[in-house]
Order: C-alpha cells, then structure tokens, then sequence
C-alpha cells in the first residue's frame, strides 16, 4: 500500500520536452529536457517537482503517473494536426508526435484517476487536444490582425493584457479579471474539449486559458507564468492553486 504521511510536499511530474541534439558528438541523439523555471515555481510554491522523460507503453505511464499527485504539461513543439483530425497547413512549426502520444496518455490516466492537471502553452493546447478540442495551427495565418503572441521581448516581460472570464475558477485564483502576460505562442486553441471551458482570451480573439467544467483541477494557460514568477508574483498564485489541489488529493 502507498501510505504517505499527511501534510506531506505534493509530487508533481512535470511532462519533459524531446530535443534532438543538433552539434557535437550526441549529434542525432535525443535529449529529454525541461526548462529549469518549471521546477523552481513547483519548488517554490511548496511541492516536489520530478521529471517525467518520454517513454512508450501505457505500463511505464501508468507506474510513472503512480508516483505523481499531480501532472505539469510543460511548453514545446507544436501537436501533430493529425490527433485533432487536420491535414499540416504550410504554418505548422516542429512536430514530436511521440511525445504527443506519450501525453495523451499521461492526460488519460490522470484523468481517470481525479489527479489536478496544469498545462502550460503547448501544455494548454495538448490538454485541449486530449479532451478533444482543436488548434488554429497558426494565429497569424488566421488572424491577420492579431496581436504580436511570440514576444521577441525577454521571457519575464509582459507583452499583452489577458481578460479572464468572470466567475471561471482561473478568476477566483488570481483575483483580477484582467492581467499582464507575456506570450510565446503561434498555435492557439480553436474548438474548446466538451469537458472544458474558456477562462481568458486577448481583445484579438485568442483564447488564452481553458478549464474543466467539474471538480477536477485541470487548468490550462496559453502564457508562461513560470518565466514571469520572480517578477510578476501574482504568477504564483496559479502554481499555488495546483500544488493545493494536489495536496488536497494526497490527504
Ligand atoms: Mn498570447
């Protein structure tokens, strides 16, 4: 039996990125990455951050998401239009469908098992994917006169205001229904997942936050408030929401 001691720090797995190494002597080889903000805002708001590496077979996934009381769905490359049932427009960016796959499995079993997911950026479109829900495969092709979502400004800078949608749980996390947010995205989220509902868009159109419709914790955000958190603090309050929803689970 798993028994944990109560009042213990929640285990998030935070879903890791697969790179292929572009010089020197691991040229071609695959390295499993996670940007280091990640773990820190899980460390830093009180819960134990651990890294889950891409692997195959529901059996590993299943053992892997035993170990969590809680699943980060980290940035990268873009969903493979293939699972949202697209052809690839001539826009779409790099693709990694094995570590697609490798989430959608990650989602399932948390998800049968009530476990508080956070997707962050490609986190967010993945969970939206996941559910069901589709991509615009990029913003500006659809958008003409979209806002600038892939800043060239440093990562913990703002560069465009979000709404968020009032009376949405992402609302009562932060407070405020309007905030700052920088923006390192060309995908966004089209059709929203039966299970989830808009929490945040931009004055041009674009979603920018989604959340589940019942109980279960499962929040995405198309920014990245890991990045933002030493300067923008408010950012913090969305880690602290995971991590207590993953306590709470623990208990
Ligand atoms: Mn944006």
């Amino acid at each position: 039996m798993n028994i944990k001691k109560q009042n213990s720090l929640p285990i998030i797995g935070i879903s890791a990125t697969l790179l292929t190494i572009e010089t020197g002597c691991f040229i071609g080889k695959e390295r499993i990455a996670v940007l280091r903000d990640y773990i820190d805002a899980i460390a830093l708001t009180g819960g134990i951050p651990i890294v889950l590496p891409v692997v195959e077979g529901k059996d590993q996934i299943e053992k892997q998401m035993s170990l969590v009381d809680g699943l980060l769905l980290s940035g990268g490359y873009d969903v493979s239009p293939l699972f949202y049932n697209e052809e690839p427009q001539r826009w779409l960016e790099t693709i990694r469908p094995q570590r697609d796959l490798y989430e959608f499995e990650l989602v399932d079993v948390a998800k049968k098992a009530g476990k508080p997911m956070f997707g962050i950026c490609r986190g967010a479109q993945l969970l939206n994917v996941a559910f069901g829900g589709t991509l615009y495969q990029d913003i500006g092709a659809f958008f003409p006169s979209a806002f600038q979502h892939h800043q060239t400004a440093k990562p913990d800078e703002a560069i465009h205001s979000v709404q968020i949608s009032s009376g949405s749980k992402l609302s009562s996390i932060l407070g405020k229904e309007t905030l700052l947010t920088n923006s390192f995205h060309h995908q966004s989220i089209k059709d929203i997942a039966p299970e989830l509902v808009e929490n945040a868009r931009t004055f041009d159109g674009i979603i920018e936050g989604i959340e589940g419709k019942g109980e279960h914790f499962v929040l995405g955000v198309q920014w990245h408030p890991e990045l933002m958190v030493g300067k923008h603090p408010i950012m913090l309050s969305l880690f602290r929401a995971f991590i207590e929803a993953s306590r709470r689970r623990e208990e």
